[in-house]
């Protein structure tokens, strides 16, 4: 097991989550907090693994 290596790098851990804004269906990074298209706050996340 290699998990505090996953922890290290940080992004492992989102590469199999999809965030999409609530309001209009856009897809965001990871780091996105806010859509960049209608400015919701309003992120859901589909975890996809
Ligand atoms: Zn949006």
């Amino acid at each position: 097991m290699s998990l505090s290596a996953t922890v290290q790098r940080g992004l492992a851990d989102n590469e199999n989550i999809v965030h999409e804004c609530r309001q209009c269906g856009t897809t965001l990074m990871a780091t996105e907090q806010q859509c960049p298209a209608c400015e919701s706050t309003e992120i859901v996340k589909f975890d996809v693994s």
